[in-house]
């Protein structure tokens, strides 16, 4: 059996059919958390690190990203909490589930401001552009993978198409460097 990933892509990845957005929901039976996104997610993705928000025993989250003026809270926004108000990802936990609904980045200078982190399988909607790849994925050891795994958890990726990352993929880290230089005034 191979070895899973995360139920999203266990049994293969669904592409995308180009959705106009959805809600998520919270784990909690009842006053559940809702956010709306007025808009598909873009640059999804499987990640290995110990921050993102996963379901119990799995490894990986799935994690995208959405312009933070198309993320609302809808209901019972006075449940959730920030994870770590010192991380550059500030992080809206359930206080009932513990699920995260969005992380949001309050500083101007970080290269992705204006993004918000949300985990489309807490909608009910299908559809949303799917995961391209996988990010930190040499961190699942962090969160107590045996290392001797490794190669058999990359070796899953490919097969998935996810191609696997140690850190973000190139077009990202691209974009963070850009920022970066830009900022030190070595790019115009
Ligand atoms: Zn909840
Ligand atoms: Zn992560």
């Amino acid at each position: 059996m191979a070895v899973k990933i995360h139920p999203a892509v266990d049994n293969g990845v669904k592409p995308g059919t180009g959705i106009s957005g959805g809600t998520l929901h919270c784990k909690c039976a009842t006053q559940t958390v809702t956010v709306s996104l007025g808009g598909d997610v873009a640059h999804n993705h499987i990640c290995g690190c110990t921050k993102c928000w996963k379901p119990d025993g799995v490894v990986f989250s799935q994690i995208a990203v959405i312009g933070k003026d198309k993320v609302k809270v809808t209901a019972n926004e006075q449940k959730l909490k920030i994870v770590d108000p010192a991380a550059a990802i500030q992080r809206y936990a359930c206080t009932g589930c513990g699920v995260h609904m969005y992380g949001r980045i309050e500083n101007k200078n970080h290269p992705f401001y204006g993004l918000d982190f949300v985990h489309t399988e807490l909608s009910k909607e299908s559809g949303w552009a799917a995961p391209t790849f996988a990010a930190f994925v040499s961190s699942i050891i962090e969160s107590g993978f045996k290392p001797e795994g490794m190669g058999e958890v990359r070796a899953r990726l490919k097969e998935l198409k996810l191609e696997p990352y140690d850190c973000l993929s190139p077009p990202l880290m691209d974009a963070i460097a850009t920022h970066t230089a830009k900022a030190k005034g070595v790019l115009k």
